[in-house]
């Protein structure tokens, strides 16, 4: 067990259940075209979104063109035409309005902020991240908040994390542990930034990262890692 003094929490799929926060918040969308919110409907979305993404994070797309793209190209696949600003917006309230938690996140949360210091750290967008934290009370656990959106850089990016650091206060990079379920932006990140990392599979995919200190399926296991 170390005795980390600063836990950086990502947000969705760590904290929130993205996905069933999701599938509730896209049938909007599918009401929007007068389309069966069905398998099919999800899978040509999800195909548009992710492109989008990929293609924002690799900074070929800003991030307004992000939010309209993924809905006005999937519109276009199944013949339609929609404004996609405004099914964007749609779908963002209904993303803050419907907040799931992964199992254990509040009770979590209000453990370790009475001996540690917390900060979120999130690839999201501005419009959901804060509202959402603040609509379920979450944001009193939280000393900070970094939402990518807002401040231009994304995790897995040095400069990411070297802002979240600033933010934190500079603690000695060996007391913080990084906790979060992307391999990727959350475990090579905080790893290249010098931070320990804990790998949280919530949903038991097999994910693996050999660049983990921890790999955890269950937040309560963090007792074990945590003094
Ligand atoms: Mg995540």
């Amino acid at each position: 067990m170390s005795n980390y003094s600063h836990l950086f929490f990502d947000l969705d799929n760590t904290i929130f259940d993205f996905q069933s926060s999701s599938d509730i918040a896209l049938k909007v969308f599918a009401d929007a075209l007068r389309l069966p919110y069905d398998q099919y409907f999800k899978d040509v979305y999800h195909k548009h979104n992710h492109e989008a993404w990929s293609k924002f994070e690799m900074n070929l797309i800003d991030g307004i063109t992000l939010r309209k793209d993924r809905f006005e190209n999937t519109a276009k696949e199944l013949g339609q035409s929609i404004d996609g600003m405004y099914i964007n917006r749609k779908y963002l309230q209904q993303l803050v309005e419907h907040p799931f938690f992964i199992d254990h996140a509040e009770s979590t949360l209000q453990k370790y902020a009475q001996t540690h210091t917390l900060i979120a750290v999130t690839n999201g967008l501005k419009e959901v991240q804060k509202p959402r934290l603040k609509k379920v009370g979450f944001d009193r656990y939280f000393n900070q908040v970094i939402v990518s959106d807002e401040i231009g850089v994304a995790k897995p990016a040095h400069e990411f994390f070297h802002f979240a650091w600033e933010q934190a206060g500079k603690p000695p990079k060996s007391n913080v542990l990084m906790i979060g379920d992307n391999p990727y932006s959350d475990i090579k990140g905080g790893h290249d930034f010098g931070f320990d990392t804990c790998l949280f599979d919530a949903f038991n995919t097999g994910k693996k990262s050999e660049l983990a200190t921890f790999q955890i399926t269950s937040l309560i296991e963090l007792k074990h890692i945590i003094k």
